[in-house]
């Protein structure tokens, strides 16, 4: 067997400045990692000192200001085509967030190629990012958009996926992990279902990406999306991944300058992907902080994350079912490192509330997730989730707090 490898979670907790605040009082307990992780040293002195020194528009100056910050961009490209192993740079596409890059494929690609009758498959435990866009393209162009079911522990029904799947499916979007429940999707297995019946696959990333080390070749997706905050960056920069036989295919989602080849007022050919997706001044600084939290990850290693997230989770789910009337929701096999939780009696904002006032960050409500919640029957939950940078102690301060949130409420 291979030796695990050593995490020193004390230390790297020293490069999150967040991490040594209080909060009401008490020391901040940051549990909160699903809605935005916090931002190391690293990522923040990096965008800090381009900001200062390095600050100018990219791709348009013959000076030497402007070829550095373009420079910086193309190499942070790089650094994000190396962490998703995609073949080329040409192929990473820099958006605000997994929002936009789900609605980009919707527009892009949706509403370009597909037909009246077309249909769309999503699934029960899809963030609102991954419903709404495809549900409007739906309304726009007479498609028709089914949901595979999930079973009591939160696990996708593949045996009805198989069937959903037929002649006119053209899309299948699934998120890679629940935001709501943890669950991890056997995502390898579905695009080989869905490739095996003709259609393609876009892969939400935004729960996975902060996780696990994602091969897009392997897994053989045709989009792959994620958020840059997510992932230890700056908010306001996130990736869509496409292949490049799709990405020429499709069409521009914002028009204006730095997408096109050339212009005229007969006619305007556009440039190549990425570019062609990547109209107007792009988030600059961002862009390079997104890199820079790449590189951060790479140095820790998602062997090192997984493990130390694997305890924590291990640690929590047993700490937490200890005490009496906490139902955990969400308990398939494979989960990433978050727990969703009700009480009978108690509502998770009360709970959130509550819990916030011992200096502990969870989130409570329906985690942009409502049919989910339909389909537990639960109006919302509070939900812990984890980072590498949390300990057992965090996590032994947080079951003390929901236990003495359990006795206010009696
Ligand atoms: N998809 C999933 C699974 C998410 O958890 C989220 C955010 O929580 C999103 C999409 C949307 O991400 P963003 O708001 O960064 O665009």
């Amino acid at each position: 067997m291979m030796a695990a490898p050593f995490f020193d979670v004390q230390k790297v907790r020293k490069d999150f400045p967040i991490l040594s605040q209080t909060m009401s009082g008490h020391p901040l307990v940051y549990l909160d990692n699903a809605a935005t992780t916090q931002k190391p040293r690293q990522v923040i002195e990096r965008m800090d000192h381009f900001l200062r020194h390095e600050n100018a528009n990219i791709h348009r100056g013959v000076y030497r200001l402007s070829e550095d910050a373009t420079r910086f961009c193309d190499q942070a490209r790089s650094k994000v085509r190396e962490f998703l192993n995609a073949s080329k740079d040409s192929e990473i596409i820099f958006v605000r967030g997994a929002t936009e890059a789900i609605n980009l494929v919707a527009a892009g690609f949706g509403r370009k190629l597909l037909k009246n009758g077309d249909e769309i498959i999503i699934s029960a435990m899809e963030h609102h990012a991954n419903i709404v866009p495809w549900q409007a393209l739906c309304q726009e162009k007479g498609l028709v958009l089914r949901v595979i079911p999930v079973n009591d522990r939160g696990e996708l029904d593949l045996e009805t996926f198989e069937k959903l799947l037929g002649p006119r499916t053209y899309l299948v979007a699934i998120t890679h992990v629940s935001n709501a429940l943890g669950t991890v999707n056997p995502v390898k297995e579905i695009i080989k279902m869905a490739h095996h019946a003709g259609a393609c696959v876009l892969i939400d990333g935004a729960q996975s990406a902060p996780h696990q080390k994602v091969d897009v070749q392997e897994m053989d997706c045709d989009f792959y999306c994620f958020s840059g905050h997510k992932i230890y960056g700056p908010t306001g920069i996130g990736v869509l991944y496409g292949k490049e036989k799709h990405l020429l295919a499709m069409d521009p989602y914002q028009y204006g300058g730095d997408m096109i080849e050339t212009v005229s007022f007969e006619k305007t050919t556009y440039a190549l992907p990425p570019h062609k997706f990547e109209a107007g001044t792009p988030a600059i600084a961002e862009i390079i902080g997104l890199g820079e939290a790449v590189d951060y990850l790479k140095a820790i290693g998602f062997a090192a994350i997984h493990q130390q997230e694997k305890e924590l989770l291990d640690y929590a789910t047993k700490k937490l079912l200890q005490i009496p009337g906490l139902k955990i929701i969400g308990t398939a096999a494979e989960k990433e490192s978050l727990i969703s939780f009700v009480f009978d009696q108690i509502h998770p904002h009360d709970m959130g509330t509550v819990l916030g006032e011992f200096g502990i960050a969870v989130r409570a409500g329906h985690h942009c997730a409502m049919p989910l919640m339909k389909r537990f029957q639960v109006p919302a939950t509070t939900r812990a989730s984890f980072a590498f940078y949390n300990t057992k102690v965090e996590v032994d301060v947080l079951a003390a707090a929901v236990l003495r949130a359990t006795e206010l409420f009696k």
